[in-house]
């Protein structure tokens, strides 16, 4: 069990935390990165990116290898280690990880960021990255004039169907109920495109696939909830849409929260309630979840946190 004190202790190792360290450490502050258990973030689960400038096409886990071995080579320490405890409630700050270690630092920036909900089946972990994702807007174009399954009734779920309709030639929404939980007017706009289908009161048993020549999905396996009736449908691609959670369970009572558990921040801001307290990245933006523009908030903290470090030395 370890003492380790640091001036900018940064949780999470997504491109937020590694954005954040690279801008802070180039200021002169001493900053140490914690991984949590997903060294890398989210991007770690994805086979292939296109839309981060700079790199034509990278696999997530490369891009985040790439971004730790800038930070690094630029004095970033980085530690594997999880946060399970925080009390912002002195300065300087503690933070207790599952290790038995505690981490001291005059300022803190929570990038802790957001996990997509799955429907938890073995299939679907199998082809994550090889045709299951949870970002239309990250892998759509992969999909282009091709079919997809999204599944979801809400909001994010209708906003991605459309989507998905202006690349793919056929989209079918499956959705568990026999109504969906989407805006009347993203309902409409739904019900009106030709590509989309929906089947209704139905839950995915199955992610279909092949894995001898390329790995990648070829269907999904269906079950009516009223008939208990079996469909197989022929697709490339599954987009689960059944919402996000933000990492933020450790900070309640500690930092606001907004009803779904984001960090509260100063409108597009890092700084949080707590003095001395930023947040970045997907756990503070419940909307541009782009691994660019968690980047770019990473970049904003940090440059919160330098001028709060600069005047609190
Ligand atoms: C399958 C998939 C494909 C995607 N494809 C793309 C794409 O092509 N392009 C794109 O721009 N975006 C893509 N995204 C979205 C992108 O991954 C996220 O927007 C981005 O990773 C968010 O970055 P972040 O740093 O805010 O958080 P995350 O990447 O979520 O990282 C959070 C970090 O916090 C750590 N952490 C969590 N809890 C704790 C704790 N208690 N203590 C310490 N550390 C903790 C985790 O270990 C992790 O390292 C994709 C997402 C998924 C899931």
């Amino acid at each position: 069990m370890a003492l380790y004190t640091t001036d900018l202790l940064i949780l999470g190792s997504g491109p937020a935390g590694y954005t954040a360290g690279i801008y802070a450490v180039r200021a002169g502050i001493d900053t140490m990165i914690v991984s949590g258990n997903q060294e890398g973030g989210q991007l770690t689960m994805t086979s292939s990116i296109e839309n981060f400038p700079g790199f034509e096409e990278i696999s997530g886990y490369e891009l985040m290898d790439k971004m730790k071995q800038q930070a690094v080579k630029l004095g970033v320490k980085c530690v594997n280690d999880h946060i399970v405890e925080v009390d912002f409630s002195n300065r300087p700050f503690v933070c207790s990880s599952q290790n038995g270690h505690s981490y001291k630092a005059k300022a803190v920036i929570v990038a802790t960021g957001s996990s997509a909900r799955w429907l938890g089946l073995p299939s679907e972990e199998k082809f994550l990255g090889y045709g299951v994702s949870c970002c239309a807007t990250c892998d759509g174009f992969f999909y282009r004039g091709r079919t997809v399954v999204i599944v979801g009734g809400g909001n994010s779920a209708v906003c991605e169907a459309l989507y998905l309709a202006t690349l793919a030639n056929k989209v079918i929404l499956v959705h568990r109920r026999h109504q969906l939980r989407a805006d009347k007017i993203l309902q409409d706009r739904l019900f009106n495109n030709q590509k989309i289908v929906v089947e209704w009161d139905s839950v995915v048993e199955e992610v279909l696939g092949e894995e001898e020549l390329s790995k990648k999905v070829t269907g999904i396996k269906i079950r009516n909830v009223e008939t208990d009736e079996i469909k197989t449908l022929d697709a490339d691609g599954v987009f689960i849409a059944v919402g996000h959670q933000p990492n933020t369970d450790i900070f309640k009572g500690n930092l606001v929260l907004d009803a779904k558990g984001y960090v509260v921040t100063n409108g597009d801001g890092a700084t949080t309630d707590v003095e001395g307290v930023f947040a970045a990245g997907d756990v503070k933006n419940p909307k541009y979840k782009q691994a660019v523009i968690s980047a770019g908030s990473g970049a904003m903290a940090a440059m919160d946190a330098i001028e709060f470090l600069e005047t609190n030395r």
